[in-house]
């Protein structure tokens, strides 16, 4: 079993292997498409019990070298990681929502203080070791870019 081979040489190698997904880390992330008003990506990491929330305006990437916006929105409960569906004409983000990637994620270095997240992802598109870094305050508003680090 040739395939088998190779995914054991890859385990053994400490790259990510292939099917990631449903790798190591044991906190929850989800990124959910929601066709709203405007389009956006949901990026939700469990930390503390509660899905923490960014918006994020344009797709999220999966290679380095490409810096997302992504604006801080409220925490979900964690049982949101599994919605999928429409939300109704009339209330809060009517559209519709769809899982874009889901997975699983280790904290590298977390920094409430500086606004400072480094987390490795276990995502079907999302992989590696992504950052999510507090920039600015706008009109009261935290602006994070996030963003997959050059050396995983
Ligand atoms: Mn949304």
């Amino acid at each position: 079993m040739k395939s088998g081979q190779y995914r054991n040489e890859r385990d053994s190698s400490g790259t990510t292997p292939e099917g990631a997904g449903k790798s190591s880390g044991d906190s929850v992330f989800v990124i959910q498409e929601h066709d709203s008003k405007k389009l956006h990506w949901d990026l939700r990491l469990e930390m503390g019990g509660v899905l923490r929330s960014w918006a994020v305006p344009k797709e999220p990437p999966t290679e380095p070298g490409v810096k997302r916006l992504a604006i801080p929105t409220t925490d979900h409960s964690l049982e949101y990681a599994d919605f999928e569906g429409e939300i109704p004409d009339g209330q809060y983000g009517a559209g519709t929502v769809r899982i874009w990637d889901r997975g699983t994620f280790e904290p590298v270095e977390v920094d409430d203080e500086k606004g400072k997240i480094i987390f490795r992802m276990y995502g079907r598109r999302l992989s590696g070791v992504y950052c999510l870094i507090r920039t600015k305050t706008r009109g009261g508003k935290a602006q994070w870019l996030f963003f997959r680090k050059k050396v995983d």
